[in-house]
C-alpha cells in the first residue's frame, strides 16, 4: 500500500503508517505548557481545537490509520553560489497546494482498491505530525524540532493521510534515487540527531530551546512569516541582529548547520525547484512591488502568506535606510497608479507610502 505514496506521481521521500490513537498525555501536557509560557506568539489558532489534537480520529469519522508522507524539498545546488534571502521551502511553488494535488492521486488510487474514506491533511488540521511521523516510522525527531528522515535529513515536508481503512501492517518506505527500500532501525539511527548542539548555536536569537521546541517570538521565521504588524521589542531586537537584517522570508540556520542536512539529494519533485524570480529577490525587488505586482510575482506561492506588508516590513528591516518610496526604487516603473510622484517627496497621496510605517526602525 505504502508504495503508491512513493511512485509517481506522487513522488514522496518517506511514507509510513500506524494504527490511530490519541495523542500520549505527556505530549498534551509539554504542548500546554509551551502554550502558557507564551512560545507560540501571535499563532493564536495553536490554542484551538486541543480535542482533535488530544485524539485524532474526531478529523474522520471511523479512522483506523493514519498514514505519515515526507516530501525531500531540498535545493539543488546553486551554480552561481547566489545565497538566497528567503527560506529554501518558500522558493519553488506552494507546498499546501503541490502535496494535497499529489496526494489526491495516491488517496484516489487506494480508494478504487479499498473502498472506505480518507482525509489529507497539509498543515489543515491541528496534529501532532512530528509524533506521527515518529510513529509512522519514516523519521525522528532532532534537536533542531524537525524529523530527520534516513537519506534526506530534515528538509521535508510532512503531511498525513487517515483512513477509515484498517491497513495490514508493512515496513516505512523511502524512496532513495529511485530505489524503494523499507526504513530500518539502522537507517533511523543513522540519521538520529547526534545532539552536537550547532542548531541551537546557529539559532541568532536564542529561539531554539533545550527541549528542541521553538519560542516563537524569537524566532526570525515566525517574525518575518507569521507576525502580523510591527514587532514587539524583543522581536525587533532579533530581528536587528544582522541575521535579522539577512532576512527577507523565513530561516534555514538551524537546518543549514545540520550534519545530517550534509549531501542530502535535491528534491524531484519538479515544483519545488527554485523559482529564479524569486530565490534572486533583494530587498530593494521587493520594495518596488505594488500590490498587482505581488500578487502576480508570489502566485502560486506560500510567500503570500506574509501578504504585501509583512514583506515590505521585513525588505525595510534588511534596508533600514532605504526609503521605501517607489521613486527611489530600482524597478519605479511597477509603481503603476496615481502619477503623483512627479510632484511629492512621500507625498501622504502616495498609493505606496505607507509602506514606511513598516519598518520597526522609523
Ligand atoms: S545540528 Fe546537531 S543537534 Fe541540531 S538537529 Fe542537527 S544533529 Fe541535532
Ligand atoms: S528558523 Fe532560524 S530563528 Fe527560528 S529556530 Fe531556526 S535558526 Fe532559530
Amino acid at each position: 500500500m505504502l508504495e503508491i505514496f512513493l511512485s509517481e506521481p506522487v513522488g514522496a521521500t518517506a511514507a509510513g503508517m500506524a494504527s490511530i490513537a490519541p495523542t500520549p498525555p505527556a505530549l498534551m501536557d509539554s504542548y500546554a505548557a509551551w502554550l502558557a509560557e507564551g512560545n507560540a506568539a501571535g499563532m493564536n489558532y495553536l490554542h484551538n481545537h486541543q480535542p482533535i489534537r488530544r485524539d485524532p480520529s474526531l478529523l474522520l469519522d471511523g479512522a483506523k490509520s493514519i498514514v505519515s508522507i515526507a516530501f525531500n524539498y531540498t535545493p539543488p545546488e546553486n551554480p552561481e553560489n547566489l545565497r538566497s534571502k528567503l527560506a529554501d521551502y518558500s522558493l519553488g511553488s506552494d507546498y499546501h497546494d503541490v502535496v494535497k494535488k499529489r496526494l489526491r492521486e495516491a488517496v484516489e488510487a487506494l480508494q478504487s482498491h479499498t473502498g472506505g474514506e480518507y482525509r489529507i491533511c497539509v498543515d489543515s488540521a491541528p496534529i501532532f505530525e512530528r509524533l506521527w511521523a515518529e510513529r509512522c516510522g519514516i523519521g525522528r525527531r532532532c534537536d533542531n524540532g524537525l524529523i530527520s528522515v534516513p537519506g534526506c535529513g530534515t528538509r521535508v515536508f510532512l503531511a498525513e493521510v487517515l483512513s477509515t481503512v484498517e491497513f495490514p501492517a508493512e515496513p516505512a518506505l523511502r524512496n532513495i534515487d529511485g530505489r524503494v527500500e523499507a526504513i530500518t532501525p539502522r537507517m533511523l539511527a543513522e540519521y538520529e540527531c547526534t545532539h552536537c548542539g550547532r542548531c541551537r548555536r546557529s539559532c541568532p536569537g536564542g529561539a531554539l530551546q533545550s527541549d528542541g521546541t521553538v519560542d516563537a517570538r524569537r524566532c526570525i521565521s515566525y517574525l518575518t512569516i507569521e507576525h502580523r504588524g510591527e514587532w514587539d521589542p524583543t522581536g525587533s531586537d532579533v530581528m536587528r541582529l544582522p541575521a535579522g537584517r539577512d532576512s527577507l522570508y523565513g530561516c534555514d540556520r538551524c537546518q543549514h548547520c545540520c550534519p545530517l542536512n550534509a549531501g542530502a539529494a535535491a528534491t524531484t519533485v519538479a515544483e519545488f525547484l527554485p523559482r529564479p524570480e524569486v530565490a534572486r529577490l533583494t530587498a530593494t525587488d521587493i520594495l518596488a512591488l505594488d500590490q498587482p505586482s505581488f500578487s502576480c510575482l508570489f502566485k502560486g506561492s506560500a510567500i503570500k502568506r506574509a501578504k504585501l506588508d509583512g514583506l515590505r516590513r521585513n525588505a525595510l528591516n534588511a534596508r533600514p535606510s532605504q526609503s521605501s518610496h517607489p521613486s527611489q526604487s530600482s524597478q519605479s516603473s511597477q509603481c503603476s497608479q496615481c502619477s503623483q510622484c512627479s510632484q511629492c517627496s512621500q507625498s501622504s497621496q502616495c498609493s505606496q507610502s505607507s509602506q514606511s510605517s513598516h519598518n520597526p526602525n522609523t
